[in-house]
């Protein structure tokens, strides 16, 4: 026998008449009063009544989305179900009740759901395992919630499914457990259902008379019974005690007692209750059917949202994956194109980088093919003046002569073009550094002036000078380059201008620290230069034609005159108006501390001893330049002895005695600098002064290097040369 559980039989019954209305909204507690009366409907078999007022309940629990109420609610239609007229359909719905007792925190409810569904395993299943693990469930639940009713009712399940697998050992103890308890209380179905179990068990200890005794016991509570539910009770009890007389072979009483259970159990199992459980079900079946569907309608429609939204999110999804594609093609190509860039980059480099090495050894080449040409030229050239002026010299009456003047002029012509050559060559080289020297510029200009009078006689100009009192008295800076300009510039004056006036200037421009900044002007009123020509005169080699006269000149003067002023880290400025006449100015800073000027005064050697008979040992293998050199030398009272070998130079100190020699570099057996090497080897201090057509700079190295003393470059001023001469014999009697 079993024990329902649906936890309205100890609730009070309110009698309140309730409408069966779908529409009505109810109330929590209303809903409750109506799960209490399909209980207790239940009860008294009234099961359409009962299943009418399940549904509406459950709707209304569903209305409120209350899972306890829905938990009752499909619990008693479960009961109804399983008890009257299918026992899956009945399981199910206790399923469902589960389903939502757990969603509460309702332990009774889930503490009734478990005993039933315990039941149905029990009873109807013959499934004791599963029927144990829903019973235990529910004792861990009544025991948890301390109900001591519930665990009353729940060990008797349990007693009741250990005694159906003949454990009689196991179920004993929960029946001896509640055996207090219910004697001493009211409940009149654990009572019977308490007598039936112990009924069972002394039949099986063959205990007769005791067993005999709980049976007749159970069938008086039984009779007494209040609802009609009970006779199911006792139904059971009169099959639990016929089977207990059929073991104990009294068929007759055995008889007796299935036949009492068979008639109660028509009267309690009729059809037609079957039939009004079948009919209510089924309404219930049919809202239930169109809950689910409106369930899924429902999650339809989440589905239906869902998935425009997931569709808006693959689309979203779709652009951006189409865009980073995008993206990644442009990368891509980019990447394609720069690497491709690169590459075109590399082979430029590569060209450029072998253009370069060309160029630099084309560059190397012109320098060294200009020096060697220069170096070549200057040596005839050399020749060629010092013979005119020694034919000058020796032939007073030729000095008249249109053809030695003229080749003279020419002379000097090729040497200063060829000068100008190397020159623009080495600042193009970058080879040229400014020197400093200390010098007076009023001193300077009048220099330049006094050497280019007669160009200014010759067209019969002025040459007029206007030099600020307020520009220090001494400046350093490199004079040699500073007049290089203005015999450019002035001579350019002079030469395109006729009976005009040429006036240099300098003015004071500023003080800054200790550099003088001073202005220099050179302005004539000559035939001027127009306008288109202006920018290009500066360049290499070019001369603007002239209807008027025929001008001597290389092309080359302004060229560098400008690069030489860039140099001074100045820039020259041009105006200029045909006819009108020309202005050329610049400005350099020229150091003027005062400090600086006394160390370099006090660096200069001063010869102020007589001029001595000096012995001097000429090297050279030319023999115009031997004829040259010993003239001005032996002009000028110096003793001179000429060799045009090296070696027989060395053997000859060994033999005489010399004050200095004057060494050619570029001779045919020994060269100079090895010649002067050997000299130095051999222990001879003698002044060794280089005396070449070379470029100063391209060989001071070598030159110091090899012993040398100072350099002299050919075509030489004679006064210098005797300066040197002087300086080193005198410093090396000082030594
Ligand atoms: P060169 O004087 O040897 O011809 P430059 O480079 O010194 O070469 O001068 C280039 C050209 O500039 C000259 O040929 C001349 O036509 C022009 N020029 C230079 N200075 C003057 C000046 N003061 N007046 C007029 N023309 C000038």
């Amino acid at each position: 026998m079993k024990l329902f559980k649906i936890g309205v039989l100890l609730v009070a019954l309110f009698g309140v008449q309730l409408s069966f209305s779908q529409e009505q909204v109810r109330s929590k507690k209303e809903i409750e009063k109506l799960l209490t009366d399909a209980g207790n409907s239940f009860f008294n078999l009234e099961v359409d009544k009962s299943l009418k007022l399940s549904k509406i309940a459950l709707n209304e629990a569903h209305h409120l989305k209350n899972d306890a109420l829905m938990a009752k609610a499909y619990n008693i239609i479960g009961l109804n179900f399983e008890e009257f007229y299918d026992v899956d359909k009945g399981l199910n719905y206790y399923n469902k009740a589960l389903k939502h007792a757990n969603l509460t925190n309702n332990d009774s409810i889930k503490d009734w759901v478990n005993n039933n569904i315990g039941n149905v395993y029990s009873y109807r299943k013959n499934d004791f395992k599963t029927s144990l693990k829903y019973y235990k469930k529910a004792l861990y639940f009544s025991e948890k919630i301390k109900d001591s009713i519930e665990i009353m009712y729940t060990r008797l399940n349990i007693c009741s499914a250990y005694f159906a697998t003949n454990d009689f050992k196991n179920g004993v103890g929960y029946l001896n457990s509640v055996k207090n308890f219910i004697t001493n209380g009211d409940q009149l179905e654990a009572k019977i259902s308490m007598c039936t179990l112990y009924g069972s068990y002394f039949s099986y200890l063959n205990d007769n008379g005791k067993a005999e005794l709980f049976f007749n016991q159970a069938i008086e509570l039984g009779v007494q019974n209040k609802n009609q539910l009970l006779d199911s009770y006792v139904c059971d009890v009169y099959n639990d005690y016929s089977t207990h007389y059929k073991k104990n072979k009294d068929f007759e009483k055995a008889l007796y007692y299935l036949n009492l259970h068979k008639e109660l159990k028509e009267k309690v199992y009729n059809e037609e209750r079957t039939k009004k459980v079948k009919l209510a079900g089924s309404e219930i079946e049919l809202e239930e059917l169109e809950r689910q569907i409106n369930k899924i309608e429902g999650e339809k429609d989440e589905q239906l949202k869902d998935l425009k939204e997931s569709k808006l999110i693959v689309l979203l999804f779709v652009i951006i994956f189409f865009i980073l594609l995008l993206l990644l093609y442009s990368l891509y190509k980019n990447n394609k194109f720069r690497d491709q860039s690169n590459e075109e980059l590399k082979v430029a480099n590569e060209e450029l980088k072998v253009a370069k090495e060309k160029a630099e050894i084309a560059s190397q080449l012109k320098t060294q093919f200009v020096s060697t040409i220069s170096h070549e030229l200057r040596t005839p050239l050399y020749g060629v003046v010092g013979i005119t002026n020694i034919i000058l010299d020796e032939h007073k009456e030729l000095a008249n002569s249109p053809h030695l003047n003229s080749l003279k002029f020419s002379a000097r012509y090729l040497l200063s073009l060829v000068n100008d050559l190397l020159q623009i060559n080495k600042i193009e080289e970058n080879k040229i550094t400014l020197e400093n020297m200390i010098f007076n510029i009023s001193d300077e200009i009048r220099t330049i002036v006094d050497s280019l009078e007669f160009i200014a006689v010759k067209n019969n100009n002025k040459l007029i000078t206007k030099i600020d009192a307020s520009i220090p008295e001494f400046v350093i800076g490199d004079k040699l380059r500073l007049s290089q300009v203005f015999m450019n510039l002035v001579s350019n004056a002079l030469k395109f201008t006729k009976d005009g006036e040429v006036k240099i200037i300098a003015n004071l421009d500023r003080i800054d620290g200790t550099k003088s900044f001073i202005n220099f002007q050179v302005i004539d009123n000559g035939v001027g230069i127009a306008k288109e020509d202006q920018e290009k005169i500066f360049e290499k080699f070019v001369q603007i034609e002239r209807k008027e006269g025929d001008y001597q000149g290389t092309g080359l003067g302004l060229s560098i005159v400008k690069k030489l002023i860039e140099l001074f880290g100045s820039k020259i400025e041009l105006e200029s108006e045909e006819r009108k006449g020309t202005t050329f100015t610049f400005t350099i800073g020229f150091e003027s501390d005062e400090a600086k000027r006394n160390e370099i005064i006090n660096n200069i050697v001063v010869d102020l001893s007589p001029t001595n008979f000096y012995r001097i040992l000429v090297v050279e293998d030319n023999k115009i330049n031997q004829i040259v050199t010993k003239k001005i030398l032996e002009t000028n009272n110096f003793k001179c002895t000429i060799l045009d070998d090296g070696y027989a130079a060395i053997d000859l100190l060994e033999k005489e005695k010399f004050d200095v020699i004057l060494m050619d570099i570029n001779m045919p057996i020994i060269n100079g600098f090895e010649t002067t090497k050997l000299i130095r080897k051999k222990g001879y201090s003698i002044p060794v002064i280089a005396l070449t057509a070379f470029d100063k700079q391209e060989i001071t190295e070598e030159a110091l290097a090899s012993g040398m003393n100072d350099i002299i470059i050919k075509p030489f001023e004679s006064a210098r040369l005797f300066q040197i001469i002087t300086n080193l014999i005198n410093k090396k009697n000082i030594d």
